[in-house]
């Protein structure tokens, strides 16, 4: 098998000389944003909404890219296809660029644009059809007004705190809250959770304003289901008919046990299953071609 190609700054490299250099930003200091993307059967899965966060988060940290939008797009249409790849994993990253030890940004000349595309399937492995196991965790979710959630930044260490004690736990996500108790999000994905009926979803001040989210808030509307934002509590997971989580990644999770209390009877309920039914037509179906 011929070597991944990776996309750095106009050039397409093999992976095995793929380099940034130690001076980066986005290394010394979490200074960038990424986006995590999807190609199913030839087409990419939102791109346009991939591509618009990247540069929304790009702005929130005040960093221009140097690339329009629709470069980026074909930037990023164009390493799929030199590695021949139909289904796959992308990961486009823009850090602050090379500058020197100091943290001003005014020091890094240029974004470092990197594009790595390869193969990866759904996050949780064989768990779908069991459903998964979540876990509150001690660590508060980032505060909007200190690190918003909503930037998509390179520095997912609050996220990583929150998966360690996760597996500490022994679950298979972690279920952040805010300074108020108020549950926000996964480590890597958005939460849903059904109750008599109806589907609840935390406001995305606190989380990430998910891709999935919002295509899983359109095929629940097609299935008949209104979903409402509201301020969920810890109570309201442990109370909950069903729970699932939902993101690129994760694609859509229905979690069977939140810190020790079943969910429902214990097993992915009725709505998650006709929802995961639903998004697999959405991302079978739609999306920007590579090969056109
Ligand atoms: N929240 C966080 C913290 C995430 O990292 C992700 C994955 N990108 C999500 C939510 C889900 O977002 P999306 O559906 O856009 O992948």
């Amino acid at each position: 098998m011929s070597e991944l190609l990776i996309y750095i700054n106009g050039d397409c490299v093999p992976r095995s000389e793929a380099r940034v250099s130690v001076y980066d930003h986005g290394f010394l200091y979490g200074d960038g944003v990424f986006e995590s993307i999807k190609a199913y059967n030839g087409r990419v899965f939102k791109l346009k909404e991939h591509v618009d966060r990247l540069y929304d988060s790009a702005k929130a940290i005040a960093m221009d890219i140097y690339l329009t939008k629709d470069e980026m797009t074909e930037v990023i249409l164009e390493t799929l296809r030199k590695n021949n790849l139909k289904d796959a994993y992308v990961r486009l990253v823009v850090s602050r660029g090379i500058g020197d030890l100091g943290l001003d940004p005014r020091k890094c000349e240029k974004p470092n644009i990197i594009v790595i595309a390869q193969g990866w399937g759904a996050m949780y492995g064989n768990r779908y059809e069991a459903g998964i196991i979540g876990v509150s965790v001690c660590v508060r979710r980032n505060a909007p007004d200190v690190l918003s959630p909503n930037i998509k930044s390179l520095n997912y260490l609050n996220n990583i705190l929150a998966k360690i004690e996760a597996n500490e736990k022994g679950g298979d996500e972690a279920i952040f809250l805010d300074q108020n108790g108020f549950v926000c999000e996964g480590s890597a994905d958005n939460i849903f959770v059904v109750k008599n009926g109806k589907v609840y979803t935390p406001l995305t001040i606190s989380n990430l304003k998910g891709i999935t989210r919002a295509t899983v808030i359109e095929v629940l509307d097609q299935m008949g289901y209104e979903t409402i934002e509201a301020n969920l509590g810890l109570f309201d997971l442990y109370t909950a008919d069903e729970i699932f989580v939902t993101g690129t990644l994760a694609e859509m999770a229905p979690l069977i046990k939140v810190d020790g209390r079943l969910i429902g009877d214990g097993k992915p309920g009725p709505i998650a299953k006709k929802l995961a039914r639903g998004l697999k037509e959405v991302t079978a179906n739609s999306g920007t071609p590579i090969y056109s």
